[in-house]
Parts: structure tokens; sequence; C-alpha cells
């Protein structure tokens, strides 16, 4: 009987501790972020050069790449030879397996969105997601990245291209990246309660 009061004790007083530890707590028990840091080491347009942004970016904007593979390299060469852009035009670029590569700081005013580029940071995951479908693990290191680098942005403001003004034609992220379940996920993410299925616990 003592036993049992106890346990029940511990059981609710665990729960009621456990439901204010929020996401850092979940990050924790997961197998590491793999980022790999390449500000200031891409090549950049011999003499362009991206503008500071105004204030703090308000906003994520989720793009694919709409190509099979790809890499901030590749598309970094990309937006300098055929789009003669300063330089790639996304702030963090996810792969397949979801390792991430981190090309701008956050203030820098890259293009990605057209008239919205002040105010939102770019995020690209590699794939073409109008013919394929994401990796979960690619999903999942995308809530991930959104959840460690802007915890403070809410997921209504979490937005595909095609939610962009003058971007409704776009299909960006793609016919198979659904954002009202993205940002489900994310807000489940934010309140604790998101379970990763692709990255393992540690
Ligand atoms: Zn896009």
């Amino acid at each position: 009987m003592f036993r049992w009061v106890i346990n029940l004790w511990q059981s609710i007083f665990g729960r009621a501790k456990k439901s204010n530890d929020l996401s850092p707590i979940i990050e924790k028990r997961l197998e590491p972020l793999i980022i790999t840091d390449l500000r200031g080491e891409l090549p950049t347009h011999p003499d362009k050069k991206y503008r500071i942004r105004n204030g703090p970016f308000t906003h994520i904007a989720i793009h694919h790449s709409l190509t099979d593979v790809g890499s901030a390299a590749s598309f970094n060469r990309y937006h300098i030879e055929n789009n003669d852009w300063p330089g790639i035009g996304y702030a963090y670029v996810i792969s397949k397996d979801g390792t991430i590569e981190w090309c701008w700081d956050h203030n820098i005013k890259t293009y990605h969105v057209g008239n919205s580029n002040g105010f939102a940071l770019g995020l690209v995951n590699v794939g073409d997601y109008n013919s394929t479908r994401p990796p979960l693990i690619q999903v999942e290191a995308c809530l991930r990245l959104i959840q460690k680098v802007a915890p403070d942005i809410p997921v209504d403001k979490v937005w595909g291209h095609q939610e962009y003004p003058n971007y409704e034609w776009k299909k960006c992220p793609g016919n198979n990246w659904n954002m009202e379940e993205f940002r489900n996920k994310l807000q489940l993410l934010k309140e604790g309660r998101y379970k990763f299925k692709a990255f393992r616990e540690v």
C-alpha cells in the first residue's frame, strides 16, 4: 500500500516535472544534429555582396532544391554563375541523410523569396519533392534545426516558399512536402511532445 502511494506520487510528480521540460531535454536525448559550419568558407561573387538585414528575421522559408542531389557548394556555384547572385541564397542546406550545412549568418539578407528576403531565413532541403517524398530523417532534421536556431519563431511564421507573396505559382517545397503537417510536427516539438522516429535516442 505504502509503496503504491509512493509510486503514484512519483508518477504524478515525475509527470508534472516532465511537462515543464521543453524541447532542449528532447534534444539532449537524441543523437547529435550534425551541422557543418561553412560560413565564410564558400566562394562568393567577384563583385556582388549580400546586404545586412534591417532587423531580425521574423519568418522561416522552407525550400526544396528541385534537384535529386546537391550541396551547399553546388547550389552556391549555381546561384553565383547562373543567377548572378552574391552567393548561395540559403542560410542552411539540409541533406537527405539529415546532415546540415550552415552557409550564412542569420543577419545576412540573402535572395530566396523576392520581396520577403528581408524578414525570412531560408532553409533548403536537398531533393525534388514534387516527384519523390522527403526522407523522414530530413524532415526531422529540418524540425530540429528550426527549433535550435529559431526557437522564438512561432509555427505560423514558418512558411513554404509558395506561401510567400507572389510565389503561389511555385511548387516549392514540393507537393510531397506538406506544410500543414510540418507545422503540426513543429508545434508538437515546441511542446516537447514530438516523438522522433528517424533520429535515435541516445
Ligand atoms: Zn523555393
